[in-house]
């Protein structure tokens, strides 16, 4: 599965431009990091970016369930999701629930992604994942080295959890397109989920333990280490929210409060609000929001050794570097509304049913996974301004692919031919 990259021709010194780069989640970072690598001049804006004592909490990239996911080819819309909308829509606290009052605006991205649940499609969206997976970590390794973050690396595996027959034989379909795309599996019986990770409940009847997963045990510190390793390089980050993108003839214009930057090229990764950005300059995106959820279990942190997953409930329980971390679950409910606590409430009794020495959790959080309607990102051009880039909409794969998008915008910005056929990733494919 882990396929290698090409190696990246620096620029030459005559062509080493400014780009810009809007957003500093993992996206807007690793985009910034191989442009650099690649020889230009980088300035990330923020408003809130990794540096010195942020929170970073605005970024999705800091409360996600901190997994490499290669095993990820398994799209959100699979065949027969229409018929669980009803379901979505009268149960709020699904693990995968419609915000009702969301609905009038969720309406064209709703339509096209049930339109990507097709078995044609899904095989197409399942292929196309597939490719970007299997380089993924390739395009991982030199940031991480780069950035020093070995040591937030462990390489335990993922493992999901059936409590019946038939719950595991449910997900017979993803399983069917995992294997053709050659993700590596373990199938558990009790015995070897007890023997792996015996703190759990024994509420589970057969596992699947993906071994090629690995985890960061802090993505806020992932963040973090590749800010400093941009700075370290000679990049730019301002603090600053980037109001208006203006084109020119001589480049590009970023508007941030009373200020403005000019560069060369710009690159939009403000992830889930990467749409206005987006519009403001003619180009309509299907994007919307899968917003997600997570809470902390300080005292809980060596309980796991790997991320483990019943798909039943939704989430993930991860070992992170401050305790437990229960993250997961998907309401399509748009930007604005807020944390909904009997959704953090339902997961805090999950967790306490199926890993019962978790003990209390404290910390909330609500991020938005910038999502498309058929769960690929887009990395491609603007239509209309050649200079701009777009990488965003990565929904749950966002850790997972974020180098490698990086390293694929470095490529377009350049003006070379894409490692990738970056085609099905186009902006405007819908
Ligand atoms: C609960 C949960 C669990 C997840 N688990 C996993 C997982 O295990 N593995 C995985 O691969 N993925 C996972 N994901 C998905 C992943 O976290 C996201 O896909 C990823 O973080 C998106 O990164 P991003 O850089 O596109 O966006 P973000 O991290 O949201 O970053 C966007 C940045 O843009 C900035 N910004 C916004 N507007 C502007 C503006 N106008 N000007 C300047 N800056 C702006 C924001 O401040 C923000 O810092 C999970 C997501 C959630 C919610």
């Amino acid at each position: 599965m882990n396929k290698p990259l090409p190696e990246l021709q620096p620029l030459p010194d005559a062509e080493r431009r400014h780009v810009a780069v809007v957003g500093a989640g993992l996206v807007g970072l690793c985009s910034a990091l191989w442009l650099q690598r690649m020889g230009y001049r980088v300035t990330i804006i923020d408003p809130a970016p990794p540096l010195g004592d942020a929170s970073y909490r605005q970024a999705c990239s800091y409360g996600n369930a901190c997994t490499f996911a290669p095993h990820g080819v398994v799209p959100v819309a699979m065949p027969g999701v229409i018929w669980r909308v009803p379901g979505m829509l009268l149960n709020p606290l699904g693990p995968l629930a419609i915000v009702w009052r969301y609905l009038p605006q969720l309406a064209p991205w709703l339509r096209a992604f049930l339109a990507s649940s097709t078995k044609a499609e899904v095989e197409r969206i399942a292929g196309t994942l597939a490719v970007l997976l299997s380089h993924a970590d390739a395009a991982w390794q030199p940031l991480v080295t780069q950035a020093g973050a070995e040591r937030l690396k462990r390489h335990d595996g993922c493992l999901y959890l059936y409590k019946t027959e038939a719950q595991f034989r449910a997900g017979d379909a993803e399983y069917g397109l995992r294997e053709r795309h050659g993700v590596a599996m373990d199938l558990l019986d009790q015995a070897d989920i007890r023997g792996i990770e015996p703190n759990l409940a024994p509420l589970y009847h057969k596992g699947v333990l993906f071994r090629d997963a690995y985890m960061f045990s802090s993505p806020r510190q992932l963040a973090f280490a590749l800010a400093q390793a941009l700075v370290t390089g000679g990049g730019d980050i301002v603090r600053g929210e980037v109001s208006a993108i203006e084109p020119r003839n001589d480049g590009i214009g970023l508007r941030i409060a009373a200020k403005k930057i000019l560069a060369d090229h710009a690159v939009v990764a403000a992830g889930a609000h990467s749409r206005k950005l987006a519009a403001s300059v003619g180009d309509r995106v299907l994007l919307d929001t899968e917003r997600g959820y997570h809470v902390l279990f300080p005292q809980a942190g060596n309980l796991l050794s790997r991320p483990v997953c019943y798909p039943e409930h939704g989430f993930y329980m991860v070992p992170m570097a401050d305790g437990l971390r229960a993250a997961g679950t998907v309401e399509l409910g748009g930007l604005a509304a807020p944390l909904n606590p009997k959704r953090t409430a339902m997961i805090r009794e999950g967790v306490k049913k199926l890993l019962p020495g978790a003990g209390e959790g404290s910390d909330e959080w609500l991020g938005f996974r910038p999502s498309m309607p058929d769960s690929l990102p887009v990395i491609g051009a603007s239509r209309r301004w050649p200079r701009i880039t777009y990488a965003f909409g990565h929904g749950h794969l966002g850790l997972t692919l974020s180098a490698l998008t990086g390293y694929l915008v470095s490529q377009l910005v350049a003006g070379r031919i894409p490692a990738i056929d970056l085609t099905p990733l186009r902006p405007d494919r819908f």
